[in-house]
C-alpha cells in the first residue's frame, strides 16, 4: 500500500536533481552503512541523481573519505567530497589570493587541504589560525594559536560542534578547541562548517544546478538544517541519526520533509515520480 504524499511533499521530491549529504547519521552510523544504503544508491543512479557529500569532518582527507565510503558501498570521486577542512582552504585562497603562513591546529585533512591550497604552514608570522578537530591538543599549542591572533592573525574554526556520544562516553568536537583559544583571545572566529552556508553553497556550485533542484539531506537539525535554510535550500531530516522526533517541534529551523532514513525517502520519492511503466 502506498501512503499519500501531499502535494508540497511530491512538489519538492520531483524537483529534486542533486542531493548534498551528509555522511554520518545519513549514510551510515559510525562503522556501519545504513541498512539498505544499496537501494538508495541505485535509485540516485538509475535517476541519474547527482550527489555531492558534506562533512563537518575535518581530520579526514577527500580520498581517506573516498575510500571510506567504498568500504560502505558508495563510489564517490573526491570532486564529489567536501569537507570542512576543504572548504576552511577555499575560503583561505579567496582571502589571502596572495597566500601566506597558516599556522594549524588539527589533524591530517585539514594539513593536506591547507597545504594543497599553496600555504606555508608554521608559526613564524601566520595571516590565519585554523582551528579543526586537533585530538593532540596541548597547553603549547593554545598558547601560540592565541599569540599569533592577538598578533594579528585571522581567527578562522572549521567547525564549532560540541561533540558525539561515543561507546561509554563523549568525543568532544572542533568547538571544544575553538572555545579554549576564543577563551584566551576574547575574539570569536570565522566559522567555515555547517551550521554557517558556505559549504552548502560551494555544493550547489559542484553539482552546477539551481538551489531549487537540490537538496540537503541530515540528521542534525542544529547542523545541517540550520545551514540548509540559511543556504536556502529545500532540506530533508532523518531520524536515523542524533535527532529524536520529539526534538522537531519547536526547532529553530523546521526541516521540509521529514523520514526514517533515506531508505523511506527513496521509497516516498519513487512515488512522487510515478510508477515506471512495464
Ligand atoms: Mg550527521
Amino acid at each position: 500500500m502506498h501512503k499519500h504524499l501531499n502535494e508540497n511533499e511530491s512538489e519538492i521530491l520531483s524537483r529534486i536533481k542533486g542531493l548534498i549529504l551528509d555522511l554520518d547519521g545519513v549514510l551510515h552510523v559510525g562503522p556501519r552503512p545504513i541498512e539498505g544504503l544499496e537501494t538508495f544508491m541505485n535509485f540516485t543512479y538509475r535517476r541519474s541523481i547527482r550527489n555531492v557529500y558534506v562533512t563537518n569532518n575535518s581530520t579526514m582527507t577527500p580520498e581517506a573519505l573516498c575510500e571510506r565510503l567504498s568500504g560502505f558501498g558508495i563510489q564517490a570521486s573526491e570532486t564529489q567530497i567536501i569537507t570542512s577542512a576543504t572548504a576552511t582552504a577555499r575560503y583561505l585562497t579567496e582571502v589571502f589570493p596572495e597566500r601566506g603562513e597558516v599556522f594549524l591546529v588539527g589533524e591530517e585533512g585539514l594539513y593536506q587541504a591547507v597545504k594543497d591550497a599553496g600555504f606555508k604552514i608554521g608559526d613564524t608570522s601566520p595571516v590565519a589560525v585554523v582551528v579543526g578537530m586537533d585530538r593532540r591538543i596541548d597547553y603549547q599549542k593554545i598558547s601560540a594559536a592565541s599569540t599569533a591572533i592577538l598578533n594579528g592573525a585571522r581567527f578562522v574554526a572549521c567547525n564549532v560542534d560540541s561533540g558525539a556520544p561515543k561507546e561509554g562516553g563523549i568525543a568532544p568536537g572542533a568547538g571544544s578547541m575553538v572555545a579554549a583559544i576564543q577563551a584566551v583571545v576574547q575574539t570569536p572566529p570565522v566559522e567555515i562548517g555547517k551550521p554557517e552556508p558556505r559549504m552548502f553553497l560551494e555544493a550547489v556550485q559542484r553539482l552546477a544546478l539551481e538551489s531549487e533542484e537540490c537538496a540537503a539531506v541530515g540528521d542534525r537539525l542544529d547542523i545541517d538544517i540550520a545551514a540548509a535554510h540559511l543556504a536556502d535550500l529545500p532540506s530533508i531530516l532523518v531520524l536515523s541519526g542524533m535527532t529524536r522526533p520529539e526534538m522537531i517541534e519547536g526547532s529553530l529551523y523546521p526541516p521540509d520533509l521529514i523520514y526514517e532514513d533515506i531508505v523511506e525517502m527513496v521509497n516516498r520519492w519513487e512515488i512522487s515520480l510515478g510508477v515506471p511503466k512495464l
